[in-house]
Parts: structure tokens; sequence; C-alpha cells
């Protein structure tokens, strides 16, 4: 069983993720991703993107300003409702969010059950910006979600493309909330990425219905396509009492992490409730009528994706450990390598099979060591490709693959490599 320890140790190690502002002790609730973790985040994006936009006729993307006009806070109910309850133990002043039980039962067990506990307090989440150079300034906020950039575009989009209702608009990017309690490693951080769809719909309870079932079976197929095993994954519906202030119902696709059944992404029926308190409503063209439309929004985190899948592809075998990652996933697509590193014309003919490559896929290059300990190292962190350059390949210009999953080796030819490679990803 893995871990959350070995994860947080193997991304550190090879360079996914490492802790934010680390040379100075680190600052609760931030991380940077490294070299292969840049990669990993990028491949969940265009994955996302290519499924939800580019497949797709009914839905269009936007990237909207992370700092907004402080109005579009107060009429979305976020700087009212968008809030935890906190309570604080009255022994060593610790925040803890109300509705965590275990959390709180965990931290009783540390004062051995001698605790007491602060009435619950409604904190607000939201970060507050501070903008220009006259006193006052003015305040304004990271967005605690991206969701409110698309609802705010919503007649730009309208006015500047061809949508019609039904349709979508997407979006990835980062959001800000000052969390009472982050932790989980990146699971919950205070500032992360979010993609999300807001999907339009003609305000009428069936059409509701069949849309928020349509998008859950959409997005839970996402994650099991892209290598979640169905065992991992289920549905949670919330609850009326835990859902949030904008939603009419709500449903979490939920992981099993080894924390715990956590939440990967929401489904939100969010009614009219934002188009209707920004004041925006839609026109049906050809009957004329005029309304305002109901939303149906499925909201994922990035860094979420990037540590559940993590967990789930981490396997450690008999001689190895290996990041079973779906290639398309993986950071680096193949590692070139020549058999040796002393005789020219090997490592010659290996830079320019990397060099070919590098022009299509994201490739590495590794000639120490032997080839076994080379194997090992990009099993490691995820690879599922190998190229070896030999003696055979001066002669008939075919290398060896190597396949992470089966360790079976194949020969190919030089010209046929990106081929071969482009087509496994397609697969
Ligand atoms: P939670 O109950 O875990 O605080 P939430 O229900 O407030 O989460 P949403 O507002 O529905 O979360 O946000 C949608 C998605 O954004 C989540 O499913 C998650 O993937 C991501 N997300 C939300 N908060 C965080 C966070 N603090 N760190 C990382 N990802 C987050």
């Amino acid at each position: 069983m893995v871990t959350l320890d070995k994860i947080v140790a193997l991304a550190k190690r090879r360079g996914y993720i490492y802790p934010g502002s680390d040379i100075y002790g680190g600052i609760t609730g931030f991380w940077d991703y490294g070299p292969l973790g840049v990669e990993l985040k990028q491949n969940l994006k265009s994955a996302w993107w290519k499924s939800m936009v580019q497949l797709r006729d009914d839905v269009v993307g936007v990237d909207a300003a992370i700092i907004m006009n402080p109005k579009v806070w107060v009429a979305s109910g976020h700087t009212d409702s968008f809030t935890d309850p906190l309570v604080e133990c009255k022994v060593c002043h610790k925040r803890f969010r109300a509705d965590k039980v275990d959390e709180q039962k965990e931290h009783a067990n540390e004062h051995e059950g001698n605790v007491q506990w602060t009435e619950p307090k409604q904190f607000n989440l939201l970060t507050e910006v501070y903008l220009g150079v006259t006193e006052p300034k003015q305040k304004s906020y990271l967005r605690g979600e991206i969701t409110q950039g698309v609802f705010v575009n919503f007649r730009n989009v309208i006015d500047s493309s061809r949508v019609k209702i039904p349709f979508g608009i997407a979006q990835i990017g980062k959001a800000f909330r000052n969390e009472i309690t982050p932790g989980n490693f990146t699971f919950r951080s205070r500032e992360f990425e979010q993609m999300e769809l807001e999907y339009f719909i003609k305000p009428d309870e069936k059409e509701g219905e069949r849309w928020f079932e349509y998008w859950k079976e959409q997005r839970m197929k996402w994650y099991q396509d892209l290598g979640i095993s169905k065992d991992n994954l289920r549905f949670r519906d919330h609850e009326e009492k835990e859902r949030a202030h904008y939603a009419r119902f709500a449903t979490d696709i939920e992981y099993r992490a080894p924390f715990g059944w956590s939440e990967f992404e929401g489904i939100h029926h969010r009614g009219d409730w934002d188009l209707g308190r920004h004041k925006l409503t839609y026109k049906a063209e050809i009957a004329g009528e005029e309304y305002t439309p109901w939303v149906i929004e499925t909201s994922g985190g990035v860094d979420r994706a990037a540590l559940f899948f993590l967990l789930e592809a981490y396997k450690e075998e008999e001689k190895r450990i290996v990041l079973r990652l779906n290639p398309i996933l993986s950071p680096i697509k193949a590692a070139v390598f020549p058999l040796v590193s002393n005789k020219p014309e090997i490592v010659a003919k290996a830079k320019h099979v990397y060099q070919l490559l590098k022009q299509d896929l994201m490739v590495a290059w590794d000639d120490r060591g032997n080839i076994g300990k080379r194997y090992l190292a990009q099993d490691e962190i995820g690879t599922p490709w190998c190229v070896t350059v030999d003696y055979t390949t001066l002669e008939d210009d075919t290398v060896t693959v190597r396949d992470r999953d089966t360790t079976k080796q194949e020969r190919i030819n030089i010209s046929q490599l990106v081929k071969y490679f482009q087509e496994k990803l397609r697969e």
C-alpha cells in the first residue's frame, strides 16, 4: 500500500514537487513544481482541454484575470458566504475546521482527551490584495474560484462567438483560498489550479437533471480512461447542509487516498444563482424568448489530480519502483541511451535519434552507468519507453525500444520511431 510519505519523498527526490520557498523553511499551503511536475501538470491540463474543448462542438474556452473588480465577489455571494466554520483549541490555540471532525479527534488525542473548543466562528477564505499607489489603496481579492471569470464574460462570449444554448465555457487557472488547515501534501493548498466547465442550459428541471447526470458520467469516465481504477473512485452526494451557497445539488467524485476518500472534483447544479446575481440573461434567437439560464458545473483541481495520479501509479515491485502513469501523462515519453558511452559512432547515432525525437516528444538523454540502472531511473519517474542505440543500429538503423510496464524489448527502425510512439500515445 502506497503511503503519502513515499510520494512526498519521491516527488522531491526526482523533481516532481518541492515545498514552496524551500530554502527559507517553506510556507504552509504552497508548493512548487519541479522539472517533471510541470510536465505532468501540463499533460493533465492538455488532456482535460482536449476532451472538454477540442473534441466538442458545444464548448469554448476563456482565460480570465485572477484579480477582478471586487463588486464581482459581492454579487457572487463570496464576501458574505465563502466561509468555513473555524474552532480553536483553548489549550494550544491551534485552529481547525469545525466540519472536519476527524482532525479535531486526532488533535484531542494529542492532548490525551483534555481539550476544549471555542464556539465555531465563520472564517472567510478570500485572500485580500491592495492595488494602486494612493491611500486608501483599492482592496480586491485573489479569486477564490475561477468560476466567476466565466460568468462575467458570459455576454462577451455570446456576442463574439457562435455559441447557442446548451453550451459550455471552459477555463483552467489559479485560485487562492486562505485555508484554515492546509495539509495532506498538495491536497489542500492555499494556491492551486482549477479546471472547470460552466455548462449553460434552459431553466427546466428535466434538463437540469439530464445534464447533471451527463456531466457526472463524462467526468468519471475521464479519470478512468486516464488510468484511475474503478475501485478507487466513487460519487458522493452532498447533504443539504454541506452544499455551497450557490448549489442546488452537488456530487463529488472522490478518490480513495491513503488519508481516506477525498474530493477529486465537484459536479454542481448552480441553477440561476450566478447569472441571476450578475443580472445576465440569454435571448433565444428563434423563439425570441429571454431567460436566465441554469448552470451545471464541473470543477476539478489540477494539483489534486497530479497527486492522485501519482498515488495511483506508484508501484513497488520486487526489483524496482515504477510509476505506471498513462503515457499521455508521463513527463518524459522516451529516454534515449547509447549502449556504451565510449564508442563515438554509437554516441553520435544516439544523439541523432535523441534530436530527431525531441522535435515531437519530451525526451531525456542518459549515458551514465549501465543500461539496467538507466531503466530503473526511468521506471521511477514513469517514462514509458527507453530507446537504446547499440552495435546492430550501426548496421541496420534499428534501435531497441523497451516498454516500462512489460519490460519487453522490440527492434524498431529509426525512420518509424516517431510514428510508433505517436500511435502508442493515441491508443
Ligand atoms: P473541500 O471541501 O475539500 O474544501 P470544496 O468543496 O471547497 O473542497 P470546490 O469549491 O468544489 O472545493 O472546488 C473545486 C475543486 O477545486 C475541488 O474539487 C478541488 O479539486 C479543487 N480545490 C478546492 N480547494 C482546493 C485546495 N485548497 N487545494 C487544492 N485543490 C483545491
